[in-house]
């Protein structure tokens, strides 16, 4: 019987144990994390988390009944596919079949590591530093206006902080939405009391500072980064595995690696999309669900399933549901459903009057729909789209 190694223990390793044995996978799995900590999920670290209002976010995972051997606080360093050997910081593993789910750490800020008062938001280690911060309402300078930054923002004001958000682009999520869809979102910074300083670009950090580039000071009882993320996969150099110039594994369409039984899913890979005509990289939790059961599933063997989803995220910020699914091009045209300064609205957009992507703001159920339309690939009367009353659904 084969023998299934996991490296990284994080949604998307985890998810494939579980998808393995779901499927009727019996061999041995190993599932290897660098993290000490039990398993546990992201998303609740920026949001209850991090305000305390949940003590953790540990998978509800019994490992043991599921036959799945853990391999905590042990980091891979390197990969020798002819011999089929993983080295770790704790000796030789030997696989069968190898699966890389080491998924993303967050790209720093050229000069601030190391200053005292800085901070990162990724791990559980991360949450644990950040929720006392909080609760000492410091004044607080935010690096970075993307789905991190305001979803800290939001709970740190939500503590009682001063935020300032400090922003290199002229406005918020600059590198996810064009500027049409992202104008609105700039205004539930000031609503909820957040200052937001777009085109300000980080000189230095100081104990106790950050100086921009204009020359502004602004006082800063901690600091927090959250300019990106970068694949986890600086350990493969040398190993064969193709990487990309993000640093991702290049998966196929069924999350084969470059090299014969190596797969990866989750935050560390890219695949090809057919659905969208190019190579997605997603950092997102559902793409960390959904791929595990293509592994899974090619693993055993099983017709094989080409891994094309729709992809799909939700953020919850400064007291709004922000839900996405699709995938936009530049070229595509925008169809709006509802007033972008009300408490709720849509944002369409449509390739060819296909659907292919929709951002919903406390519309539920606009996203509901809206997702199945796009995986159906439907046409749609872009008159009747703009109708916030009418539901969605195609031409
Ligand atoms: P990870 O979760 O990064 O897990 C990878 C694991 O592998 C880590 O534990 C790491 O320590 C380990 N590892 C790395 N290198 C090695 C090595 N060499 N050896 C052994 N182990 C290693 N997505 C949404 O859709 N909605 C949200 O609201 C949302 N909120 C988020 C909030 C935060 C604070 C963060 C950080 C992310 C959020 N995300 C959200 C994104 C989502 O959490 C990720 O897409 C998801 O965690 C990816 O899972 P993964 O298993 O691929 O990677």
């Amino acid at each position: 019987r084969r023998r299934v190694v996991v490296v990284g223990a994080g949604m998307a390793g985890v998810q494939t144990a579980v998808a393995l044995r779901e499927q009727g996978f019996k061999g041995p799995v190993t599932v290897i994390g660098a993290e000490p900590h039990q398993p546990y999920d992201r998303p609740p670290l920026s949001k209850a988390v991090l305000l305390g209002t949940a003590e953790g976010s540990a998978f509800d995972v019994d490992f043991e009944s599921l036959g799945v051997e853990l391999r905590l606080g042990c980091e891979a360093h390197g990969l020798r596919p002819d011999a089929r050997e993983l080295d770790t910081e704790h000796g030789v593993v030997p696989y069968d079949v190898l699966v890389l789910a080491t998924g993303a750490e967050p790209v720093t800020l050229p000069g601030a590591e190391g200053v005292p008062g800085t901070h990162l938001l990724r791990t559980l280690d991360d949450a644990a530093r950040l929720r006392p911060v909080l609760a000492r309402q410091h004044d607080i300078v935010v690096v970075g206006a993307g789905w991190i930054g305001a979803e800290f923002a939001t709970a740190a004001r939500e503590a009682g902080c001063a935020v300032t958000v400090v922003e290199a682009a002229g406005r918020p999520l600059a590198g996810a939405l064009p500027a049409e869809v992202a104008a609105p979102m700039a205004g539930w910074y000031a609503d909820a009391g957040v200052t937001l300083r777009t085109h300000a670009r980080v000189d230095r950090v100081e104990p106790g500072a950050v100086l921009l580039a204009d020359g502004t000071r602004l006082p800063a009882g901690a600091v927090v980064v959250g300019i990106g993320a970068r694949p986890a996969t600086a350990w493969l150099a040398g190993s064969g595995v193709e990487l990309g110039a993000h640093g991702e594994v290049l998966a196929d369409d069924r999350l084969r690696t470059s090299v014969p039984d190596v797969y990866a899913v989750g935050d560390c890979a890219s695949f090809p999309s057919a659905r969208y005509g190019e190579r997605l990289l997603v950092h997102h939790w559902d793409n960390a669900l959904q791929g595990p059961r293509t592994v899974a599933a090619d693993i055993l063997g099983e017709a094989p399933a080409v891994y094309d989803p729709v992809p799909y995220f939700w953020s919850e910020q400064f007291g709004r549901f922000v839900q996405y699914a699709g995938h936009h091009a530049a070229g595509d045209r925008i169809v709006w459903r509802g007033d972008p300064a009300g408490p709720s609205w849509t944002v369409c957009w449509l390739c060819e009057d296909r659907l292919v992507a929709l951002l919903a703001v406390g519309r539920p159920r606009d996203l509901a729909q809206g997702r199945r339309l796009i995986e159906a690939g439907r046409t749609m009367d872009a008159e009747a789209l703009a109708d916030p009353a009418r539901p969605l659904k195609s031409a």
